[in-house]
């Protein structure tokens, strides 16, 4: 494989390099302490610029025309992706929605009012969570008991979802719910989109160590929705579970986020023996294996852009990216936190440099082996899936959920 742009591609590259060096957001004007993530002035930033993309065609790039995406290739989507990142402009706020949770909608459902929920958040207007986690249904993502009970037109839900990304700003949530306990765990789950403002829906938040508040609870008590919001059939909820984490870990696979280039800048600016960091030889060595792991990454997400430019949708190949890529982050961030020695102490966003960006992600970067599925079960599904070795044992699997024991 040629991992150099065709000529076509190098083209479009610096087109859009050169069209976000001209509409970049302006990061400067925001206060130390605002640059940081889920800070509203941060999020406002994020959304005027994801509408500025959108009014250029640079949103969903690889979408079809009539899903409001741009009908491009997805190759050019994660060039733009790739230039976006090089430009330091990292928002998470819409990749929930735009890059996990409205492909599996859109996959599953074609109809008006799903297709309408689509141009608000290309344009950045509304946010999307993913209500899937529970208390006691995690990595085990099918075990889940919150219950969807049919009420005529209706369905009626209740039960209690947990590190809920976002769900404190978000307009709207994709839901799992059990709706037939009498059958095996995978088989008895729907899918549902709710409106996060629905009578029921109570959000609690969760302070993390990092200081933020991006993760929450939410609680669902007698929340009723028109069964118009079911995404795909009754009881194939887990494909849509399959089809979200699929592009989850593509999404996240694909390694965005601080790189060896911000720790080049870092490790520019602090003083060692002779020189700046950038002399040291201890540094300069992990320097070059964090290149090498960085470019391992940055290449195996090309396996995934070739089936997608293929029609396929994002396989297994993708956990392997999310798991080298979340491993990659944690060294990344302890290792500037060791160059920078007793300022790595320093989280204040005034006073440390770079804002504090390494200090703050070295507190985040544990649960990011964490999210999108815990670092075991991605070398669970890269040891059955990807190497077709025997399956992790699962002794509930063809046992009817309501049978299945339970903790009290
Ligand atoms: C930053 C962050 C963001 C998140 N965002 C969301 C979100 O937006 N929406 C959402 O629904 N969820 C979200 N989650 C939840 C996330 O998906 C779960 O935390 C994750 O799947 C692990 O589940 P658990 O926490 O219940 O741990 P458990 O599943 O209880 O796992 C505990 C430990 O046991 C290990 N383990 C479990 N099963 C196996 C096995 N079969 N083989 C080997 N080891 C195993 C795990 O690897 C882990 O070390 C988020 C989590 C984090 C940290």
């Amino acid at each position: 494989m040629n991992f150099e742009d065709s000529p076509q591609e190098a083209a479009y590259r610096a087109k859009v390099r050169a069209w976000i060096a001209a509409n970049a957001p302006d990061m400067s004007v925001l206060a130390p302490e605002e640059r940081r993530a889920w800070h509203d002035a941060h999020k406002e930033i994020a959304r005027v610029w994801q509408e500025t993309k959108a009014d250029a065609g640079y949103v969903c790039i690889s979408w079809p025309k009539a899903w409001g995406g741009a009908g491009g290739t997805a190759i050019e989507e994660a060039i733009f992706g790739q230039e976006e990142n090089r430009a330091g402009l990292h928002f998470t706020y819409f990749m929930t929605g735009l890059h996990m949770l409205l492909p599996a909608l859109l996959e599953h459902n074609k109809d008006e009012l799903s297709l309408s929920l689509i141009p608000p958040a290309i344009r950045g207007e509304k946010i999307w969570c993913q209500l899937f986690s529970e208390p006691s249904s995690g990595s085990d993502s099918a075990g889940i008991r919150s219950a969807a009970v049919r009420d005529g037109e209706d369905w009626v839900i209740n039960g209690q979802k947990v590190w809920n990304s976002g769900a404190q700003i978000a307009d709207y949530g994709m839901l799992i719910a059990r709706t037939d306990p009498d059958v095996p765990k995978h088989k008895g789950l729907t899918a549902f989109w709710i409106d996060m403002t629905s009578p029921g829906v109570e959000v609690r938040p969760i302070k993390m160590m990092s200081g933020d508040n991006e993760l929450n609870e939410v609680f669902l008590t007698d929340v009723r929705i028109p069964d118009a919001q079911r995404v795909g059939d009754v009881g194939g909820g887990w494909k849509v579970v399959i089809s979200t984490l699929m592009n989850e870990r593509a999404a996240l696979g694909s390694g965005s986020g601080l790189s060896w280039r911000d720790i080049v800048k870092l490790a520019g600016q602090v003083p060692s023996w002779d020189g700046t960091a950038l002399d040291d030889p201890a540094f300069r060595e992990w320097l070059a294996d964090l290149y090498v792991d960085a470019e391992a990454i940055r290449l195996l997400s090309f396996r995934s852009l070739t089936s997608l430019s293929k029609g396929a949708a994002p396989g297994p190949e993708g956990s392997a990216g999310k798991l080298l890529w979340s491993g990659l982050a944690q060294n990344l961030s302890s290792q500037a936190l060791d160059i920078l020695d007793h300022a790595g102490l320093l989280d204040d966003p005034e006073e440390a440099l770079m804002n504090g960006a390494f200090q703050h992600r070295f507190l985040w970067a544990p649960g990011l082996r964490l999210g999108g599925g815990t670092d075991e079960i991605m070398k669970n599904i890269i040891a059955e899936r990807v190497l077709g070795l025997p399956g992790d044992v699962r002794v509930d699997k063809n046992v009817p959920f309501r049978e299945i024991p339970r903790g009290r």
